[in-house]
């Protein structure tokens, strides 16, 4: 399956009113088909591996805005800090550590997105309720020990279902958190702002419940085949 620019153009024009961003999710996919959407005007692209996207940084244009979107571990913070710009899957407080660290390396400032587990499904990534506020006191203690990492905001994926219900019910759910976060954590920062809900099945409703950063990939690139990768 091919590239969708038309479905490119829909999805940014459905984007605007709610003022979401686009994280074009380009895992798996060649750097053509990146390039491609580059050339469309897209800047900004989600990865999931790490070796993947090293690769694909290094021979694309300088001037994209790389996202981390996948589980990362620790021990491979060092080889994107050099210029990733925002990690959405950040859930331990040793993972946010060690992103400062190895940020303040590069004298640079990384974004981060807290995980929350909202679905239903045992075998998504994130944290419970109880590691958010515990991960959140932590910072809260002594944010001068983070000041390479900027905490923009929370993360989650839904349970992948069709019943629309379930998801937007757990996009709600991570809505009121984020709010309540934003007031007890961040004292309502204005760079405390970033929910990134939303997937190619999903982002309409997404958006309703208060995104401000949708992850398509499919929609735009074609369905993953990971046995060709
Ligand atoms: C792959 C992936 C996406 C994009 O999924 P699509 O269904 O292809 O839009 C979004 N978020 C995360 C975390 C992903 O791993």
């Amino acid at each position: 399956m091919a590239i969708n620019i038309a479905a490119y153009q829909q999805i940014i024009s459905e984007l605007q009113p709610f003022h979401a961003q686009l994280v074009a999710v380009s895992k798996t996919k060649p750097v053509v088909d990146i390039a491609a959407f580059y050339e469309a005007g897209q800047r900004v692209f989600g990865e999931n591996y790490v070796q993947e996207l090293v690769e694909k940084q290094a021979v694309l244009p300088a001037d994209i805005t790389w996202h981390f979107i996948g589980h990362l571990q620790s021990n491979k913070v060092k080889f994107i800090a050099p210029f990733v710009h925002t990690i959405h899957a950040v859930d331990s407080l040793k993972l946010l550590q060690e992103i400062n660290k190895q940020a303040a390396k590069h004298q640079r400032i990384i974004h981060c997105l807290l995980q929350v587990h909202i679905a239903a499904e045992e075998t998504k990534f994130g944290l419970d309720e109880q590691e958010l506020q515990q991960l959140l006191q932590a910072y809260a203690a002594d944010p001068a020990a983070f000041a390479a990492v900027r905490i923009a905001g929370m993360m989650g994926m839904a349970t992948n279902t069709t019943n629309e219900a379930q998801v937007r019910k757990e996009f709600h759910q991570l809505h009121q958190l984020f709010g309540s976060v934003k007031t007890t954590y961040f004292n309502n920062e204005a760079y405390f702002k970033e929910l990134s809900i939303g997937m190619s099945a999903d982002y309409p409703i997404a958006l309703q419940e208060g995104s401000t950063m949708v992850r398509i990939g499919s929609l735009l690139f074609g369905e993953r085949n990971y046995s060709q990768k």
